[in-house]
């Protein structure tokens, strides 16, 4: 069962009605500046629409970790500024969400749009306090959400103002996310390839289990390869090693011996800095050194393993990509998906860092099927998760 979004209902829902959109502009800022615009440029479609329609748009967003206090750094005020010019039309600021903000919204024309200071300055929202939540819910007609990468926390503006409303809609970005992660979830095209790596096996076991019985092929990479590794018998010397999910990750390996591949061979350092002297080994790693990227041999057969056909779905790093001498791993996977994507496979990416590679590796995100903007809800969605944030969506049909 899918989750309404705003185009699914009349635009009388939007005629001249309060419209709460909750965005995710936690961009960086560095003295007043916005660093890169991205997220806010990729609300502008919700925003677009629903101004085209009439509506009255109370926008809101965090921005970084204030943990309910007032950072003056951290207020959205220079987004407010920035947006202005993106709409080319005056974007209204209200320094806080609970006082100043009726009076501002009370006079917003149709087509009009505030934003309203940092929700987070305010301890209820992480908390999901229910006054806060009320008093959010107090200003809008209809309440919408366009914030996928927060939609797996339960905050007042992701999750308790939600149910004050009748329609709970979608933004057109998250109802772009919901659409994707379902269908790589869900029925993924076959063959279903499902490329692996980063740091902690932590944030990435519940995927594995969820997505495992689809997928026809798992290349594993990155740290979280050691600890898989390690649970295929061979030596890792230092690398990373998660002990606490190796009984898990023993049993994948052993339930699971013909589709999850793992690294033949390595690249490692004995202390991750860049310029530190480098080390080739195939199968094991030796005591002391640190696996810090895949080496040739795995690059190669990964390659052959990334065919422009089916359905593909990465996330995690093969190395430390930030470092340019252990990138050569992750950059050579990234222009394998890219080229995969053009010969005809439907490649959907996530993760805050494997984003970041992309990037570094000179891909546009519009070169792949699609990039999720979450990291966490990506993540989460995958492994089957509910989240929150989409839970408290007004269904399609009901
Ligand atoms: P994403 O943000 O895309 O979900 P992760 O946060 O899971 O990705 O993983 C990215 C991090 O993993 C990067 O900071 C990278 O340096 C780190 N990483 C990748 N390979 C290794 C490795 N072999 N040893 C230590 N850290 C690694
Ligand atoms: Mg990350």
């Amino acid at each position: 069962m899918g989750k309404l979004s705003i185009k699914d209902v009349p635009d009388s829902t939007f005629e001249g009605k309060r419209v709460f959109v909750r965005v995710d502009f936690n961009v960086p800022i560095k003295g007043g500046v916005i660093q890169d615009d991205t997220r806010i440029r990729a609300a502008l479609p919700t925003i677009e629409y629903l101004r085209g329609r009439g509506a009255r748009l109370i926008l809101a967003s965090h921005l970084g970790r204030p943990k309910g206090n007032r950072i003056p750094e951290l207020s959205l005020e220079p987004v407010a500024n920035h947006l202005s010019k993106l709409i080319k039309q005056e974007v209204k600021f209200a320094p806080d969400c609970t006082n100043a903000a009726p009076e501002i919204v009370s006079r917003l024309q149709n087509g009009e749009v505030v934003l309203l200071e940092n929700l987070r300055f305010n301890p209820g929202e992480e908390a999901n306090d229910e006054s806060f939540a009320r008093t959010l819910a107090s200003l809008a007609d209809v309440y919408v959400n366009d914030a996928f990468g927060t939609a797996h926390r339960a905050h007042a503006s992701t999750y308790g103002m939600a149910q004050f409303f009748d329609l709970r809609l979608a933004g057109l970005l998250m109802a772009k996310e919901i659409e994707f992660l379902t269908k790589v979830r869900d029925n993924p095209d076959k063959p279903f390839v499902v490329i692996l790596g980063g740091a902690k096996v932590k944030d990435k076991i519940g995927v594995i289990s969820n997505l495992v019985d689809k997928a026809d092929t798992f290349l594993i990479g990155g740290g979280m390869s050691y600890t898989f590794l390690k649970a295929a018998g061979k030596e890792i010397g230092n690398s990373l090693f998660d002990e606490k999910h190796f009984e898990k990750v023993k049993e994948l390996l052993e339930k699971y011996s013909e589709k999850i591949k793992l690294p033949v061979d390595h690249y490692a350092v004995k202390e991750i800095t860049a310029g530190a002297e480098k080390k080739y080994f195939e199968g094991g790693i030796e005591r002391g050194w640190i696996g810090v990227d895949i080496g040739p041999k795995t690059i190669e057969a990964y390659k052959n393993a990334i065919k422009p056909e089916g359905m593909i779905f990465w996330n995690g790093p093969m190395g430390v990509f930030e470092i340019d001498d252990f990138a050569a791993g992750t950059v050579e996977i990234a222009k394998a998906v890219r080229d995969a994507c053009k010969g005809g496979a439907k490649v959907i990416i996530g993760g805050g860092d494997t984003v970041s590679a992309i990037h570094k590796a000179g891909i546009k995100d519009e070169e792949l099927t699609h990039v999720s903007t979450g990291g966490g809800a990506t993540l989460e969605f995958l492994a089957g998760m509910e989240l929150p944030g989409i839970k408290v969506l007004s269904d399609k049909n009901g």
